[in-house]
């Protein structure tokens, strides 16, 4: 069994979805299918999402919702024509949109209102492919708190979709214990998509979007990167962390904890192979056998800061460590790295999110509490990871990467290998940003 995932490229326009048709109904595999809300047709159009999260400011200032429902129903009707789903028995998206309406006039909640792209999107694709509908809120559930419970819902899976073999599942939403709706993060459809992959025991998680897999490099920086074959869903958690996601990052829990497989996908290009992640033991094991290369891929994120503090003794002093990173915790700032000498050590902290009173006084209260012999802030720094399981069989890969950037004219500013040897991560001036990915994204090695 299978579940498949389509964002909202793919179900943009009638013609797209004819596209995801034909795909859902290649094999003969039993599958599940969690669609996104319609996305953008082009570069300069709005998602379905978008649209309901207007709806729902607008009506908070309206009592009547129409002219801000208007585009919402131009968008689903427009598909819904085209794809001559009228023709179908018990189809009456006029009757799903005026329920809508009504709830929306009558003061309906944002998450309730924005889950409304997934609801339509998968009521339209059930009945095109003559496939049961089941609605995620009725199987996906959170807790009072608001926490994905996965014990309720993995009941309810259970339970729930014995009964609908092979149906379309609105992605991005579930139901609170009181019966609201309530919403994933942006993107959440991947998560939907990672859950029904959880419950059911799917051999594989098909997430089909716009690109052909996961790239070794950012290719608004390198040239030609190269699509990975097989990826580890460790090596896919720095990579992703650092900026490169295709994924959605909490969608890799629920499937990753049960050994299952994700295959990115596309659906404009089906012949592709795509990307397979897998558990890691799986590669170390060689249970699954890709080329062996020494790096998997490379990504990085501007605008971190670094803080370097010196202190005579420091090892010496106990609990020092401690005082640094509950001066950080009092100013909300989280700890990404923290490399250190014997008498230094150094923070670094990703700003974005963040304001300048938070680092002002971060640093105000860290010479109070562990009175530094010097502090030197480094703004505007890099972070660049060097990712691969490949790595630690590899002799020479430090030189190699210290070499490529000195050839390039990069100042490196810290590296700090993680204890996996994964990855290796370097700092350098955002300035040298492009620069040292370039470099090291061509390295041959
Ligand atoms: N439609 C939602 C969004 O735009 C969720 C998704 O597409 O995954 O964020």
């Amino acid at each position: 069994m299978k579940v498949l995932k389509f964002g909202g490229t793919s179900m943009a326009n009638a013609d797209t979805v004819k596209r995801v048709a034909d795909i859902v109904n290649a094999e003969s595999v039993n599958r599940f299918v969690v669609v996104s809300a319609p996305g953008k047709r082009d570069k300069q159009d709005t998602k379905v999402t978008d649209m309901l999260y207007a709806l729902y400011e607008y009506r908070r200032t309206h009592d009547d919702c129409t002219p801000a429902f208007e585009p919402v129903v131009n968008r689903f009707s427009e598909i819904a024509d085209k794809l001559e789903l009228f023709r179908i028995d018990g189809f009456d998206l006029k009757g799903e949109l005026e329920k809508i309406k009504y709830a929306v006039d009558g003061g309906a909640d944002r998450d309730y209102v924005a889950s409304r792209g997934e609801y339509l999107s998968a009521y339209m694709f059930a009945h095109l492919l003559n496939r049961p509908f089941a609605d995620a809120k009725e199987i996906i559930r959170f807790d009072a708190s608001g926490n994905f419970d996965e014990k309720t819902t993995f009941e309810l899976c259970a339970k729930k979709l014995d009964a609908k073999a092979g149906a379309v599942i609105p992605g991005f939403y579930g139901g609170m214990p009181n019966g609201a709706v309530k919403t994933f993060s942006r993107g959440g459809s991947d998560v939907t998509g990672a859950i029904i992959a959880g419950a059911t025991g799917a051999s594989v998680y098909e997430n089909w979007t716009d690109v052909d897999g996961f790239l070794s490099g950012d290719p608004k920086v390198v040239d030609g990167p190269r699509v990975i074959d097989v990826i580890t869903y460790r090596e896919l958690r720095e990579l992703s962390y650092m900026g490169a996601a295709v994924l959605h990052p909490e969608s890799i829990f629920p499937v990753r904890k049960r050994d299952i497989p994700i295959r990115i996908r596309n659906t404009f290009n089906p012949g592709a192979k795509g990307t397979l992640i897998v558990p890691t033991e799986q590669v170390l094991s060689g249970k699954i056998k890709r080329e062996e290369l020494p790096l998997t891929g490379i990504a990085g994120k501007k605008d971190f800061l670094s803080v370097q503090i010196e202190k005579s003794m420091m090892n010496n002093e106990k609990g020092f460590a401690r005082k640094v990173l509950s001066v950080l915790e009092e100013f909300g700032l989280s700890l990404e790295h923290m490399p250190s000498g014997i008498d230094t050590l150094s923070v670094v902290i990703d700003k974005h999110g963040v304001e300048r009173a938070q680092i002002d006084g971060m640093l105000k209260k860290l010479n109070e509490s562990v009175s530094p012999d010097r502090m030197e802030v480094i703004d505007n720094i890099a972070l660049i990871a060097v990712v691969g399981h490949g790595m630690n069989r590899r002799k020479g890969m430090m030189s190699a990467i210290t070499g490529a950037l000195y050839e390039a004219d990069v100042n490196i500013r810290m590296i700090d290998q993680g204890s996996s040897e994964l990855n290796i991560i370097i700092a350098v001036e955002n300035c040298d940003y492009e620069k040292a990915i370039r470099a090291l994204h061509g390295l041959d090695l």
